[in-house]
């Protein structure tokens, strides 16, 4: 069994979280992907703005009629801030030897590797599935590999159209009343408008 993990605030999930899902499972024939919203992300500049459980139904509406796409909410529900080795450690305990997990991210993630808790640890667990982001072209790959060693041979990257989105842009449109322009799915822009997420805000404040 193969199985995804895709980490992130999802705040809220855009099209390019399920562009890189679905680029990573058809590369490397992944059997599901799990979607993990994280509590209290340990290295964004600012908490999430919509609670956790918000951002967790956002998810389930981007992902209901993709039956290889799940919802997991582990990390919302541990407190404190968020550590990605704790989840995997659980999920590999859950789905035991058998399984091979694939951690699926942008670039702009993979070069932050070096700060996250215990990477060889993290590396040990899983392999990393990696998509290019716009803005990240000129990614220090010789310099990557001299800071986190162990990753040679852990990470594959995943040839794929970018995708221009990101949840700061998305969530800049919300808060200035501009349309989302597809950018999300449907169901997610009806949820935000719904329960007036994003409005006026300021990076960081959240929306219960
Ligand atoms: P923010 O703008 O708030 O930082 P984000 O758009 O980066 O949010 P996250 O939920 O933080 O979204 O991202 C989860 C994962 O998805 C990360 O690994 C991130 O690199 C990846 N990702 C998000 N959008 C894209 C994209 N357009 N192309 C490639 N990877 C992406």
């Amino acid at each position: 069994m193969k199985i995804g993990i895709l980490g992130g605030t999802f705040d809220p999930v855009h099209l390019g979280h399920l562009s890189i899902s679905q680029a990573a499972m058809d590369h490397s024939g992944l059997d599901w992907v799990l979607f993990i919203p994280a509590g209290e992300p340990r290295l964004k500049v600012a908490q999430p703005s919509a609670s956790a459980n918000h951002r967790i139904e956002m998810v389930r509406l981007a992902i209901q009629d993709n039956p290889k796409f799940q919802v997991c909410d582990i990390e919302a529900r541990r407190p404190g801030p968020t550590f990605s080795v704790d989840t995997l450690e659980v999920l590999s305990a859950k789905y035991g030897p058998g399984t091979d997990l694939f951690f699926i991210m942008g670039l702009d993630v993979l070069g932050q590797l070096d700060r996250w808790k215990n990477p060889v640890r993290v590396l040990a667990l899983c392999q990393f599935l990696v998509l290019g982001r716009p803005g990240e072209e000129g990614f220090d790959w010789p310099g990557f590999y001299s800071r986190v060693p162990e990753a040679e041979g852990r990470v594959q990257v995943v040839a794929a159209p970018m995708v221009e989105v990101s949840a700061t842009e998305l969530r800049r449109r919300l808060s200035a009343g501009e349309p989302l322009l597809g950018q999300a799915p449907d169901a997610v822009d009806q949820y935000i408008r719904q329960h007036g997420l994003y409005l006026n805000e300021r990076e960081g404040r959240r929306t219960s």
